[in-house]
């Protein structure tokens, strides 16, 4: 296999070996392993058709890999074949200012593509908190979101089109440039798919002005039921932040302990929220001219106010909200380096959590706004009966929820804990109206859970979208769909087992 697809790419873009094997058995959920044959570092399209044509021919699986932060096991190879890096699909193609979009290869990482565009004024929306690493085409796997979903969406709102390889070899073209394309939707499947439906190589992505003004703040709260409360609240009200963002006390004890922050010692919540403001011109363009100022050429226009007038006055409204749910401290920032020191706790709290065990499992799950506060007691209940640590950090404007368990993986009676409180959990969202996941995908940590959400009639129609593109059992294997043949002897072989 190494000798052919070196053949087919270059010798040197082929790895294997049991380091690489290692490398590459897993992505940033730890607990389902399993090992590749090799990995190929293809470079453009044309390589990428060429190993899948082989793989096909071969019977062997394949399974897409960008940057391997996926939290539910997608870039795992499932049953071992040929992981397909994108690493070296990085580039930017084209940039298209007048028209607002920019082609790029899939491997490229997210925060690249703003960083292209910011001299213009635009930025890629779509911000997952592993921006600076993870790429674009697991950003459209999984259909990411992040901080600033609240407001601007999540990935699926911001692709135009994608140059994919399919399951058998051959590149399709998917989506338009223009909205409103005629016929089924099928980059809707493609976007979300979690690299079950091909590989995709290159994709246009719309940009988005960068906000004229911008105001952040960081509240703590002596409860994190005030702080979930008063989130409910901002939202009622009418006010949509631009990120909404919630850290408990473990992460706060986390950040605290690796960077030397200093927060009130008597808070057990803080809240970071972010209100911006479109550019002038952008606002002009959306808002229609009333009817007196289009037949009057000299009719003065009423004044709007200015985006900082706009932000100032969001702020206060929400700086409001937050006092009357007993805020005990609010930061605000008054330039765009107190804005990052802001951030600082949300951006590096994954990070700082390394700290407190060997291994961190991070859930996602999702439910309706005001049932926070109890799924929050609930979570901790179930932390407690497991006997494992947990630390809350979360999308709270949308209602995303994301206990992180830390624990030793080399213990398998921890493992057996967290795989069984993350399902008591995931349960308990179902229940409470939510979802099995609210942005990290279903990868093969839920794939089990699919059936507490969906009757079988439902999960036959997901299976016939997948057999559009993908009538075989090669590419990525094991993901997303429950008691996919071959599969679940894998599974009970990983789960249990102490690395
Ligand atoms: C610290 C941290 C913070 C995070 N924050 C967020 C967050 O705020 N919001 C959020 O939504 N997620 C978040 N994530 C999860 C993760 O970063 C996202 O799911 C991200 O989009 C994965 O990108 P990746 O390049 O690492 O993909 P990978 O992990 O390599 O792959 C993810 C999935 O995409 C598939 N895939 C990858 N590339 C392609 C391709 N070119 N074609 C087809 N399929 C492909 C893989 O097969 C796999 O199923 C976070 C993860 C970490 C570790």
């Amino acid at each position: 296999m190494v000798e052919e697809l070196g053949k087919l790419l270059s010798p040197e873009r082929v790895l294997s070996g049991e380091a690489v094997a290692r490398a590459y058995d897993c992505d940033a959920y730890t607990v389902d392993r399993s090992k590749p044959t090799c990995v190929v570092l293809p470079l453009d399209t044309a390589e990428v058709a060429a190993v899948v044509r082989w793989c096909v021919a071969h019977s062997v699986p394949f399974t897409p890999r960008g940057a391997g932060t996926g939290l539910s096991g997608g870039a795992m190879p499932a049953l071992g074949g040929v992981v397909i890096s994108t690493k070296k699909l990085n580039k930017v193609l084209q940039i298209d200012i007048e028209n607002r979009m920019l082609k790029a290869q899939a491997g490229i990482a997210n925060k690249r593509i703003s960083d292209a565009v910011a001299e213009f004024g635009l930025h890629f929306a779509p911000d997952p908190s592993s921006q600076t690493v993870s790429t674009l085409g697991g950003n459209i796997a999984e259909n990411s979101g992040g901080p600033h979903t609240l407001k601007y969406g999540v990935t699926t709102q911001h692709i135009l089109s994608v140059t994919m390889v399919d399951p058998l070899g051959e590149v399709l073209e998917i989506g338009s440039l223009v909205p409103g394309a005629p016929g089924y939707d099928l980059l809707g499947l493609i976007v979300g798919g979690e690299g079950t439906l091909g590989v995709v190589t290159e994709a246009w992505v719309k940009l988005t002005p960068v906000p004229a003004a911008v105001r952040t703040a960081l509240a703590s709260f002596r409860t994190i039921r005030d702080a979930t409360e008063c989130v409910a609240a901002i939202i009622a009200s009418g006010v949509i932040p631009a990120a909404l963002e919630m850290m408990d006390k473990g992460v706060l004890r986390a950040v605290t302990a690796a960077f030397k922050l200093d927060y009130p010692a008597e808070a057990d919540a803080l809240l970071l929220i972010e209100v911006d403001a479109k550019p002038v011109s952008e606002r002009n363009a959306a808002i229609p001219r009333p009817p007196d100022t289009d037949s009057d050429p000299n009719a003065v226009s009423p004044k709007r106010p200015t985006p900082n007038e706009t932000v100032e006055k969001e702020l206060s409204h929400v700086i409001a909200i937050c006092n009357a749910h007993h805020a005990i401290s609010i930061d605000m920032a008054q330039n765009e380096a107190e804005r990052q020191k802001l951030w600082v706790a949300r951006k590096k709290a994954i990070g700082a959590m390394g700290r407190l065990a060997p291994s961190i499992v991070t859930h996602d799950g999702v439910i309706p706004r005001s049932r926070l506060p109890e799924m929050l007691d609930f979570v901790y209940a179930v932390a407690e009966k497991h006997k494992i640590g947990v630390a809350n950090i979360f999308h709270a404007g949308d209602g995303n929820l994301h206990p992180c368990f830390y624990f030793d993986d080399r213990d398998p009676k921890q493992v057996e804990a967290v795989i069984e409180a993350g399902e008591e959990i995931i349960k308990r969202c179902i229940s409470l109206g939510g979802s099995v996941s609210g942005e990290h995908g279903i990868g093969v940590e839920k794939s089990d859970l699919l059936t507490l959400m969906f009757t079988p009639d439902d999960l036959r129609m997901q299976a016939m979208c997948k057999q559009i593109f993908n009538d075989g059992m090669l590419c990525n294997p094991c993901k997303v769909l429950p008691n996919q043949k071959g599969c679940v002897e894998h599974k009970k072989r990983w789960r249990g087992v102490g690395w």
